[in-house]
């Protein structure tokens, strides 16, 4: 539940949420300090109107293009992100030496972590990834689940939600349970805050 979620993992869903507000891909990012302080967050903004770049919008990506290094050390600092990250992603990651990164969900569709442990170039720079599970993971698949399910409808092939289902079959059923009735729409449009949205996930 909501109440069992350290604030490093609440700050990363709140984001979330508000990206899938915006119609965005719903994924949240925070850097946090050696303590556990804030830094900063951000989520995916690939439809906000004001993007200039939707595609490369991301939310890893845009948290660490804001991270100001003349004041923070990026190799002491925590990335936590809702998704697993995807090739641009761990590019930034690896490039802004960041050492440690904490993720809720398995990207089984376009996640990179396996990098760390192939490539040797990523051995090299000896990145931590901390695979999180858990809550944290059903809630993540299920409102991108619900994100991939109205591509579906526009004609997608279906591809990213048949792989995030062999990943967490009940974070899909979950989604297409919510997307009949297009509850995660109407408790957006009503405000919804995230922790409540969070817990009827996982009271499902
Ligand atoms: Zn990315």
């Amino acid at each position: 539940m909501w109440s069992d979620l350290s604030s490093q993992w609440q700050t990363v869903f709140e984001e979330a949420w508000k990206a899938f507000g915006f119609g965005s891909t719903p994924i949240g990012a925070a850097i946090f300090d050696k303590d556990g302080k804030l830094i900063l967050s951000d989520r995916n903004r690939s439809r906000e109107a004001d993007t200039v770049n939707r595609e490369i919008s991301h939310a890893e990506a845009n948290a660490l293009r804001r991270m100001d290094t003349n004041k923070t050390d990026s190799r002491s600092v925590v990335l936590y992100t809702s998704m697993e990250p995807c090739p641009m992603c761990m590019g930034m990651i690896l490039m802004g030496h960041i050492k440690t990164v904490h993720y809720a969900a398995l990207d089984a569709y376009c996640g990179m972590v396996h990098l760390t442990k192939q490539d040797p170039y990523y051995i090299g720079k000896k990145l931590t990834c901390i695979h999180e599970g858990g809550e944290g993971e059903l809630f993540q698949l299920t409102i991108q689940s619900y994100y991939e399910l109205r591509h579906l409808e526009r004609g997608a092939s279906g591809k990213v939600i048949s792989r995030f289902y062999e990943t967490n079959s009940k974070a899909v059923e979950n989604a297409k349970k919510l997307y009949a009735g297009k509850i995660l729409d109407t408790l957006s449009q009503n405000s919804t805050p995230c922790d409540e949205v969070f817990d009827i996930i996982m009271k499902m």
